[in-house]
């Protein structure tokens, strides 16, 4: 007998118990058994957890691989109506780290509701999420040992792939529903140990959104964890420490607002809109929405600042840069950062062959970014593979010919990312730039460093032609530090 036979063998040797039941069946038996037996399981209708505890923030973090202080979740609530398929997280959060929009606490309130996801917002206002948003918040309903444990024990789901991993029994759940988790539990005490799902991630593809628990309590006659961590791919998402969990309490009114159901069915991503700005001779600004790019003529080429967001922004960027000037080819594009909203839009540039130009300090994850699945929801060079062409600056790159000079830097101790690059055109004195300056936003809490940038490099600036915000004279960044100062 091969060695893989003999471990197959035991495995079913374990996963084989008493009575009738299949071995996938067993395992989900022995986690019902657990957590306080099977009808217990089966007749919950509500759960409430509070608690509080900390939020990741995947992919604006200060470089690719760093994890630095999360948000600061100080009050939490999720309540789920078991059987209504219907559950709501309210809590209030504040950044441990440097934040766009300012240090200010703020509360979120992120519900679904059968098909019907939606937030409300600090002004009390409904708004509906896209399909994809609502299918993660249906998965997240199963992210706890009692909601999946008894979605498994549900004659209509489907079990499949028991085996033993790591001590752990492990099986593949396809609810009712249709909603597919992978469940595990502790080979001793049974306990379940953690959920996993699947979902599409616009930069990463394929991720596995994985929730472990831990330190189990005693609660009205049930085993439930009071340490809840959730990692979407390598990111934690959430940690939560419950202080309070309720079993068949009042969850109030779960229903989702009907500004919510009313409103029609949002788009994953919006479509996009390019609007062209000439800003100087040869030099472009491409905006129209959140996220801007530029566009700058060389001798005999075109270079792109910026491919934002997702396969829409970029594509809809790339092809206006095109038609500017159609004799000349649109050859690369600059990166700014790695923050996922600013390379959401790498995958769709290097599926139309344009070579990335970044900070060296993306280069690994820009590489990972391309080679990465996307099964769940192919993008563009997922159904157009292309090899990647990366060309990384080191504290900075002159790209020149007769006609253009582009001076890229590395902007140095950033409080907002390790990974920035800004592009200064010398023979019009701009400086594009990304997140660091935001002309007309409220709080300006990277200028201090880029005015140190800028004089540091002895750059002349004349206009700011920002990725975010309106176009600004130099004079308006250093105004925002009298106003700090007041
Ligand atoms: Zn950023
Ligand atoms: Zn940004």
């Amino acid at each position: 007998m091969t060695r893989a036979g003999h471990v197959e063998l035991a495995a079913a040797a374990i996963l084989s118990g008493c009575g009738g039941s299949t071995p996938e069946q067993r395992i989900v038996e022995d986690a019902a058994a657990a957590l306080g037996g099977r009808d217990r399981v089966l007749a919950i209708k509500t759960l409430v957890v509070e608690g509080a505890g900390g939020n990741g923030n995947p992919g604006q973090d200060m470089t690719p691989e760093s994890t630095s202080p999360p948000f600061a979740v100080t009050s939490y609530k999720r309540a789920i109506d078991v059987a209504g398929g219907r559950g709501r997280i309210t809590q209030t959060r504040a950044p441990s780290f440097v934040y766009f929009q300012g240090q200010s606490p703020q509360t979120q309130v992120l519900g679904v509701d059968g098909e019907v996801g939606y937030n409300v917002g600090a002004n009390g206002a409904a708004t509906r999420v896209s399909e994809a948003a609502a299918r993660d918040r249906r998965a997240e309903l199963y992210h706890h040992p009692l909601t999946i444990v008894r979605a498994a024990l549900d004659p209509a789901a489907k079990l499949t792939n028991p085996r033993i991993a790591t001590g752990q029994s492990v099986v593949d759940v396809t609810t009712a529903g249709g909603l597919r988790f992978t469940l595990a539990i502790d080979g001793g005490t049974k306990l379940p140990t953690r959920v996993v799902s699947m979902t599409d991630n616009l930069n990463l593809g394929d991720v596995a959104i994985e929730t472990s628990f831990a330190d189990y309590k005693d609660v009205n006659g049930l085993k439930l964890p009071a340490r809840l961590t959730t990692n979407t791919d390598r990111t934690m998402t959430a940690d939560i420490r419950v202080t309070k969990q309720s079993v068949d309490g009042d969850t109030g009114d779960l229903a989702a607002p009907s500004a919510a159901t009313s409103a029609p069915l949002p788009p994953s991503v919006p479509p996009a809109n390019v609007t062209v700005q000439e800003v100087a001779r040869g030099v472009w600004w491409l905006a129209g929405q959140s996220h801007h790019s530029m566009v700058v003529e060389f001798q005999d080429h075109l270079l792109l600042i910026e491919a934002p967001q997702n396969d829409a922004r970029a594509l809809a960027v790339i092809a206006k840069a095109r038609e500017l000037r159609p004799g000349k080819p649109l050859t690369a594009v600059v990166n700014t950062h790695h923050h996922f909203d600013h390379s959401g839009g790498i995958r769709a540039a290097v599926s139309e062959g344009l070579t990335i130009i970044t900070d060296r300090a993306n280069a690994a994850f820009y590489q990972e970014v391309v080679g990465r699945a996307h099964t769940i929801a192919p993008d563009t060079l997922a159904k157009n593979p292309k090899p990647l062409k990366l060309e990384t600056v080191d504290g900075q790159m002159e790209l020149r010919d007769s006609s253009m000079t582009v001076n890229l830097y590395h902007i140095n101790q950033s409080p907002h990312a390790d990974t920035l690059l800004m592009a200064y055109l010398p023979k019009d004195r701009i400086l594009v730039e990304a997140d660091v300056f935001t002309p007309g936003a409220a709080v300006h809490p990277f200028a201090a460093n880029l005015i140190e940038n800028v004089t540091g490099r002895k750059l002349r600036v004349d206009r700011i032609v920002p990725i975010h915000g309106t176009i600004a004279p130099y004079a308006e960044l250093p105004k925002t530090q009298a106003k700090t100062s007041n």
